[in-house]
């Protein structure tokens, strides 16, 4: 087992440059009590990286991340720069380029995370977004702009070996958790995609024989999150639809301040990147309140992508103790910094 990984690390915008040297810590630490080391290549590109040379990456940027293992991702997002040249100029070319098909995002009510679930309803939903193809398409324009006759067309665009990449992703998922499988649809009001969508799940899924199938329509699911959020474990879904599920989902689970992602290529052809969920949050950004756990367990995801699973539970239970032990920071109703979150992890790891 190789004992060194090179990983490419883009604090990027807002509250970026604040949750990642937090989780950058934590993974140091628990790095060296497991015999291993990361060798950190920071990137500051990002909107200021932009404002300087009019472009979020360098030229030859996705050249150098291929060379590393992993890219780690704090934010990006200005509110004086248009998303469309924020998201499109550095995260969505990085999500192409490697291949990074799948976005996995897992959200679950933590012990000492405040949610809004009623009673002690525990919620535990891995979601797996489809990341490169479907709603968020390129193709489409505005046509006869400032006419009263105005109109825009944004094409879908989904493919058998698309959907069924994303489902043998998520059916293996499933048969190594409780076997149950939700399939995100629409087929009732999207008449082209969404059974072409559900016909390629189910025929995919069928080579899991461990494995249940359950179709269900996205408004229906929505509900059923805030619902009955027990009865949900592994959700497939298209890129539209997994986003905004993955963003209710952990609203449900307490705060996007918690909420880790990982962007992977399963192949391992190509390097994968791991994000919180969150953006650049401008409105705290500076002032040491940002909640670096998202970031802290996107880290912990990561050392599991490089077959490192138990310096990844190691962190994960750390962050975990802290959480229940009562150190919150504001987002969860709590008073710790950034800052003293981020040393009673620390402290916790060195138990
Ligand atoms: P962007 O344009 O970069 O997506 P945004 O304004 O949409 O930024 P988000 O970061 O997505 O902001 O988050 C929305 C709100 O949730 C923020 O305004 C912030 O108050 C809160 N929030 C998000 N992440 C955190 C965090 N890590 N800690 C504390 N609060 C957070
Ligand atoms: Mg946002």
């Amino acid at each position: 087992m190789t004992d060194s990984y090179t990983i490419d690390v883009i604090p990027g915008d807002g509250i970026g440059q604040e949750v990642i040297p937090a989780a950058t810590a934590c993974l140091d630490l628990v790095a060296e009590r497991h015999g291993f080391a990361l060798h950190w290549r920071d990137r500051e590109w990002g909107s200021d990286y932009y404002r300087s040379t009019g472009r979020m990456l360098p030229v030859d940027g996705l050249e150098q991340l291929s060379t590393g293992d992993a890219v780690f991702l704090g934010a990006v997002g200005d509110v004086d720069i248009p998303d469309d040249v924020t998201l499109w100029g550095l995260l969505i070319p990085i999500r192409r380029e490697f291949e990074q098909y799948i976005n996995l995002r897992p959200n679950r009510t933590l012990p000492g995370v405040p949610s809004p679930l009623a009673g002690d309803r525990q919620l535990d939903v891995l979601v797996v977004r489809e990341n490169v193809e479907g709603e968020y398409s390129e193709i489409g324009g505005r046509f006869r702009r400032g006419r009263p006759d105005e109109f825009a067309l944004q094409e879908a665009v989904f493919t058998r070996q698309g959907i069924a990449r994303v489902t043998r992703f998520a059916a293996e998922l499933a048969a190594g958790r409780t076997g149950r499988l939700v399939s995100a649809t629409k087929s009732n009001g999207i008449i082209h995609t969404m059974p072409f969508w559900d016909e390629v799940v189910r025929e995919t899924a069928a080579d899991f024989p461990g494995v249940t199938v359950d179709k269900v329509l996205i408004d229906a699911l929505a509900a059923r999150v805030v619902s009955a959020p027990e009865s949900l474990d592994v959700i497939v879904a298209s890129n539209l639809f997994g986003d905004i599920l993955s963003d209710l989902a952990a609203a449900v689970a307490g705060s996007l301040g918690v909420a880790p992602s990982a962007n992977l290529n399963p192949e391992r052809e190509h390097p994968s990147l791991f994000e919180p969920v969150h953006g650049s949050a401008p409105d705290i950004a500076g002032k040491g309140w940002a909640n670096p756990v998202a970031a802290i367990w996107a880290g912990a995801m990561m050392l599991r992508h490089l077959g490192r699973p138990e310096a990844a539970d190691d962190l994960e239970s750390a962050f975990g103790a802290v959480l229940a032990g009562g150190t919150r920071t504001r987002d969860l109703g709590g008073s710790a910094s950034t800052g003293d979150f981020t040393e009673a992890v620390l402290v916790a790891l060195r138990g």
